[in-house]
């Protein structure tokens, strides 16, 4: 078949990958002049898929509250926020009802499960070489955090995840840097868990995609869908259609807009986070893998050469206006856990701030499949977790274009959940 991804990020780029392993003669269109260049640029990178559930969680509405006005908030609102925000927020409170957020973290762990498997399937498969860093260690500061952690080790413990409660005397030998000034508490260590450069990947998955015949178009923003004939679409600035057997979206916020004129309304939201990555000073001062300091919600990573910083969750506001307290925070965490680690002064050109979105679903699961129209497939909406989500979300779109089962249960990732 002849088929289309728009976008691509980390989801289009693994999409238009399996489509064209599969046999299928692939074009992708993208608005930018290079692959992964928004949402996939310089996210946290990690792949822990026990840690893979829903934002709408029970007790979650209360917790974003108490969060709101303190100084380091993991939480922030870009006020004033818009109509659509507001009835975003109201379906996300909907969905944080327990049987809900049981359903959808099942469906969300089944993914990033499979999800896992198949990127180290692929990467030895075709021999990718990218920055990766195995373990995870989740710092626990001092009591209140460990409270906090407790019900997601009941979900690792119920997933068969392998983690281990350690003191913090463990914790400083596996991350021999950890300042000796921060109180430490303890941490939870799960061995199998790793960070990995998503941007790196899919630059690499990019090329191999090119030697199986993936044609990308850059500078090619779709401008909108036909309507009347499926497969459909016109090219900004372009006068004749663009037809295909098949067309798969990966285009993350961008694809409401698209949706909207077709009768799908999607409620895709934008969840701010923000990176700092800095090149490494001192390696023997540097983190050796992925730690999350449960406290701040703030990932460090070392990333090859780079530290890399990541948190915050801004619900509104833009993408281009970075608000400075949350970059600080960034800092602030990572002076206290590796000082010295990275050259931090940004002033100099060294130190890359990022900000991206998350393009956020209120109950969680992305959506992957039919989209009710003909021809016109979707991987979208895959939030905090579209890195570790994207390899298993990829292969299970294929399938579906190519009519064939995929190899996990596919309940719940449907389109209709959210435009009933
Ligand atoms: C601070 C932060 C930390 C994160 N940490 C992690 C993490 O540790 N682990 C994890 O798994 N995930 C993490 N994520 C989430 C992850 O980065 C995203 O879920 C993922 O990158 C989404 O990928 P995507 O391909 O859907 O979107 P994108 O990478 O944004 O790709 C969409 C592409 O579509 C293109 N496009 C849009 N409209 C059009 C159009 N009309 N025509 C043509 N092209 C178009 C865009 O230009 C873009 O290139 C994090 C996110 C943030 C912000």
């Amino acid at each position: 078949m002849k088929v289309a991804v728009i976008g691509a990020g980390v989801i289009g780029i693994t999409t238009a990958w399996e489509l064209a392993m599969d046999g299928h003669e692939v074009t992708v269109f993208e608005r930018r002049g290079a692959a992964a260049e928004e949402g996939s640029f310089a996210n946290a990178g990690v792949v822990a898929p026990g840690y893979v559930t829903p934002w709408a969680a029970p007790g979650m509405p209360r917790k974003v509250l108490s969060h709101l006005f303190s100084r380091h908030a993991p939480v922030a609102l870009g006020l004033p926020l818009s109509g659509s925000e507001l009835a975003w927020i109201w379906k996300w409170w909907r969905a944080c009802r327990l049987e809900t957020y049981l359903a959808n973290r099942a469906r969300l762990q089944r993914l990033a499960f499979y999800s896992r498997e198949r990127l180290h399937q692929i990467t030895a498969d075709r021999q990718l070489e990218y920055d990766r860093s195995p373990g995870y260690l989740v710092l626990l500061r001092g009591e209140a955090d460990a409270r906090m952690v407790e019900p997601g080790l009941q979900v690792l413990r119920d997933a068969g995840v392998s983690f281990r409660q350690i003191g913090s005397d463990e914790a400083r030998k596996i991350e021999p840097a950890l300042n000796p000034d921060t109180g430490l508490l303890g941490a939870v260590h799960l061995p199998d868990d790793e960070v990995a450069n998503c941007r790196q990947f899919a630059l690499l998955l990019k090329t191999d995609a090119q030697r199986l015949g993936v044609n990308f178009e850059f500078n090619k923003a779709v401008a909108h869908m036909d309507s009347k004939q499926s497969a459909t679409f016109l090219i900004a600035g372009e006068t004749t259609p663009r037809s295909f057997d098949a067309v798969v979206l990966c285009a993350s916020l961008a694809s409401a807009r698209l949706l909207r004129p077709l009768g799908l309304k999607i409620p895709l939201a934008a969840v701010y986070g923000y990176s700092i990555s800095a090149p490494i000073r001192e390696p023997l001062n540097a983190p050796r893998s992925a730690l999350m300091d449960e406290r701040y919600k703030v990932a460090i990573s070392r990333l090859g050469n780079r530290v890399r910083v990541a948190g915050s969750a801004e619900i509104g506001g833009c993408p281009d206006k970075k608000r400075a307290a949350s970059v600080q925070t960034l800092y602030k965490v990572l002076q206290d856990w590796f000082p010295g680690a990275a050259h931090t002064s940004n002033t100099g050109a060294s130190v890359q701030e990022w900000k991206g979105a998350r393009p956020m679903l209120p109950d969680g699961p992305p959506i992957i499949g039919a989209s009710g129209l003909p021809g016109l497939w979707l991987n979208l909406g895959h939030g905090s977790s579209g890195w570790a989500l994207s390899c298993g979300s990829a292969r299970a779109v294929a399938d579906l274009v190519g009519g064939i089962t995929p190899a996990i249960d596919m309940d719940g990732f449907d389109v209709g959940r959210l435009t009933r």
